[in-house]
């Protein structure tokens, strides 16, 4: 089950409407939990009687969108959802104001929330065997385990069902995936038979782990998306090394390579980690190496920081701050370089979009290409839910901008 949290505020009919939202979600898989922390979904159903209700949202929504990255920090992800008089009246100056808002949804809509979730996030593994000696998973998680194919199966189907057309399958390892003789390529070959599915995503993967039978489902199976976040951390074998990873610079090249043959529109996105204990200016010019090597759709990259409890944490030859952060500022430079220029590759061309939510300007609403890039299209909210090919017209610096191809129909 997905945990759902709910916080109502004012008067009795929100609270009336908070457990209709929690009925019409149900059948999503989502349980109401008393927490935000670590829930999958977040709503906050508001009021806008009292003085300042708007502002207290605003700052409720910050605090939860820590929570937010807290959580995909660690692979899941948390929908934040906005309900009530408050979005009835500020719209989508919510989203303006608080881009971690993937949802408005006012009092007239209610019904609409399970097609507003156009992208089901389903958890098929947890836990990781792997050790990495910066990370704290293996301890707090436990060792790898997978769900059956079945429950898999079934809860997808009734996702697609309830309107689901894509689907990402998470875990923290989730291309170690294994159940009853069933790998992650065979299950997204059982997902793509489900009628209704249209896209299939997973994250994320560990370089280790990604067989052959999955790197040939990027070039068979068509509702894969040409989409991989594949973590490599460094580019330096040494630091590869003292983090316990598996796998040299070198090995990632010839894995990407071998994808790429399969699939070679394939977007790559990667975490990297600099000012990793004894890393120097040579380590970190591999890093820099390795990206200019690969070319990246776009990437996470974090400074280095001690968890407690981990090897990485007691190593002798800890980086020092100023240096971690001249360090990251480089590599950003670059991997934001790589993003525009992925990006601007894809203006002219026509893709197929998956509408997701309302979106800031009057009339527009978003989407993502396969690629997983967000779509900013002058359209109606009727679409939402719905795939249309969109001819891709330019960029702007978080996203790109598009016009539905004309003969469509909602
Ligand atoms: S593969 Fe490494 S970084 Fe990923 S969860 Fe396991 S120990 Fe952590």
């Amino acid at each position: 089950m997905k945990k759902l949290f709910v916080k109502t505020y004012g008067c009795q009919m929100n609270a009336y409407d908070s457990a209709k939202m929690a009925d019409l979600l149900a059948p999503l898989g989502y349980a109401t939990t008393d927490v935000p922390d670590g829930a999958d979904m977040v709503i906050l159903n508001t009021c806008h009687i009292r003085e300042k209700a708007a502002e207290k949202v605003y700052s409720e929504l910050g605090r939860l969108k820590t929570l937010k990255a807290d959580k995909a920090k660690s692979g899941g992800r948390m929908l934040l959802a906005v309900a009530g008089c408050v979005a009835q009246a500020e719209g989508a100056e919510i989203v303006a104001r608080q881009p971690a808002v993937d949802l408005v949804v006012g009092p007239q809509s209610y019904h609409r929330l399970p097609e507003m979730i156009a992208r089901a996030f389903l958890t098929v593994q947890e836990g990781c065997d792997k050790f990495c000696t910066f990370c704290v998973v293996p301890y707090t998680r436990g060792s790898e385990h997978s769900r059956t194919p079945e429950a898999i199966l079934r809860e997808a189907r009734q996702l697609a069902d309830k309107g689901a057309r894509e689907i990402v399958l998470l875990g923290q390892n989730v291309n170690a995936y294994e159940s009853n003789g069933w790998s992650l390529a065979k299950l997204c070959a059982g997902l793509a038979e489900i009628e209704g599915i249209a896209r299939i995503r997973y994250t994320t993967s560990h370089p280790r782990d990604m067989g052959d039978d999955l790197i040939a489902a990027h070039g068979g199976n068509a509702k894969l998306m040409p989409y991989l976040h594949l973590p490599v951390q460094s580019g330096s074998d040494t630091v590869l090394e003292a983090m316990n990873r598996g796998h040299g610079g070198d090995d990632y090249r010839r894995l990407i390579a071998r994808i790429r043959n399969q699939r070679p529109d394939i977007a790559l996105t990667s975490d990297f980690i600099v000012g990793f204990p004894g890393e120097s200016d040579a380590d970190f010019e591999a890093t820099l190496q390795l990206v200019r090597d690969i070319g990246y759709a776009t990437a996470f990259s974090f400074k280095y920081s001690k968890r407690p409890g981990t090897p990485a944490s007691t190593m002798r030859k800890q980086i020092s701050e100023d240096v971690k952060a001249a360090r990251l500022a480089v590599l950003q430079k670059l991997l934001l370089e790589q993003q525009y220029a992925f990006d601007d590759s894809q203006i002219g061309k026509r893709l197929p979009v998956l509408f997701e939510k309302v979106a800031r300007e009057p009339g527009q609403i978003m989407g993502r290409t396969p690629y997983l890039q967000p779509v900013h299209v002058q359209a109606d909210a009727a679409w939402i839910g719905q795939v249309a090919e969109v001819q891709i017209e330019r960029r702007t610096a978080n996203s790109l901008h598009g016009a539905l191809v004309q003969g469509q129909s909602a």
